[in-house]
């Protein structure tokens, strides 16, 4: 995601997550929901990475081949010079192995085992398959060095053709969001059920998008504008664990997150009365409702307590107004 991402707080229902009366994943109607939230999130803004922008799965495969132990920021310089210098799978096959293993030494792309397999799938996509790519995973998964990861991405991304990917981003997503259970199976169901039949090549760049810029082992929900926290289970409770993220207890977890927001809303509102400083706070608050006015109140005077802000309460908890000390 860009610099730019605002709070969320547009009104658009698809891009702040507005929860909708039926949560629950075995609905059909809040599943829909749920993935035009993602894609539009996604639609909006994402990062602008080369690969992105073509669906020719020779170039697709170099950028998967070369991403798999290497930061991304390299990978982009090492992608374009590649993809520059050998433009083709039939430029790649017609290599030197030498010259192609020269490159990856060269832009520290890791093991050389993988320019050798890229070359010979090359030789292989010429050989065995007249010269066009195989457009589904099995068949994708034929191609020297390309495992079940490679040839899924490849799939969805070249010919939107593929499975649901289930890698650690998208394992931390589904579990804060759903409360999907750290299993194998159970990741692979969830993430084939909310997947929209024949978008794989958008659905699985936004699923990661999210995984990778907004929840993030420490989540940037409100920074990011996560279109999922009207639904997220974490989000809800503040217990931000995750497979690859230790456990903390949910109440402190969730104080600390909220007592930090509220102070974040203040640096650049000086002061809001309960009701404006609320939606600013959680997407879901309400004034009247379990995060209403008076659980922010207690919020407020739990940090005037610790000198951060003053609560100043006038007649009803509606025109209390929250500013933060200076
Ligand atoms: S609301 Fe936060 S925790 Fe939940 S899915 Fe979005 S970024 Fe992750």
């Amino acid at each position: 995601m860009g610099e730019g991402t605002t709070d969320g707080t547009d009104g658009n229902p698809a891009s702040t997550g507005e929860r909708s009366d039926t949560t629950s994943l075995a609905d059909a109607e809040a599943i829909a929901q749920v993935r035009e939230a993602l894609l539009s999130w996604y639609r909006s803004d994402h990062r602008d990475f080369p690969w992105r922008r073509t669906d020719d799965p020779y170039e697709i495969l170099v950028s998967e081949v070369m991403s798999q132990q290497t930061q991304l920021g390299r990978v982009i310089e090492a992608w374009t010079d590649f993809t520059e210098r050998w433009p083709t799978v039939e430029a790649l096959a017609a290599a030197d192995r030498s010259a192609v293993v020269g490159f990856w030494s060269e832009h520290r792309l890791g093991y050389n085992n993988r320019a050798k397999y890229l070359h010979e799938a090359a030789g292989q996509v010429l050989a065995e398959f007249d010269g066009e790519f195989p457009q589904d995973p099995s068949g994708l998964r034929e191609l020297q060095g390309v495992g079940p990861y490679t040839a899924n991405a490849v799939a969805s991304f070249a010919f939107d053709n593929g499975e649901a990917v289930v890698d650690t981003n998208v394992k931390r997503v589904l579990y804060r969001a759903f409360s999907v259970p750290d299993e194998k199976q159970a990741f692979e169901e969830s993430a084939r059920e909310l997947m929209p039949a024949g978008e794989s090549s958008a659905w699985n760049n936004a699923i990661m998008e999210l995984g990778g810029t907004a929840c993030e082992k420490t989540p940037r929900c409100d920074e990011a504008a996560c279109p999922w926290r009207g639904w997220c289970d974490a989000y809800a409770s503040g217990d931000f664990s995750a497979p690859d993220v230790p456990a903390q207890t949910t109440f402190e977890g969730s104080r600390r997150q909220f007592r930090g927001r509220v102070v974040d809303v203040l640096r650049s509102h000086d002061a809001l009365a309960l009701d404006d400083l609320g939606p600013r706070v959680r997407v879901d608050y309400a004034p009247e409702g379990t995060y209403g006015r008076e659980w922010l109140r207690d919020l407020a005077e739990d940090l005037a307590t610790d000198g951060l802000v003053d609560v100043e309460r006038h007649g009803s908890r509606a025109e209390t107004v929250v500013r933060l000390r200076r």
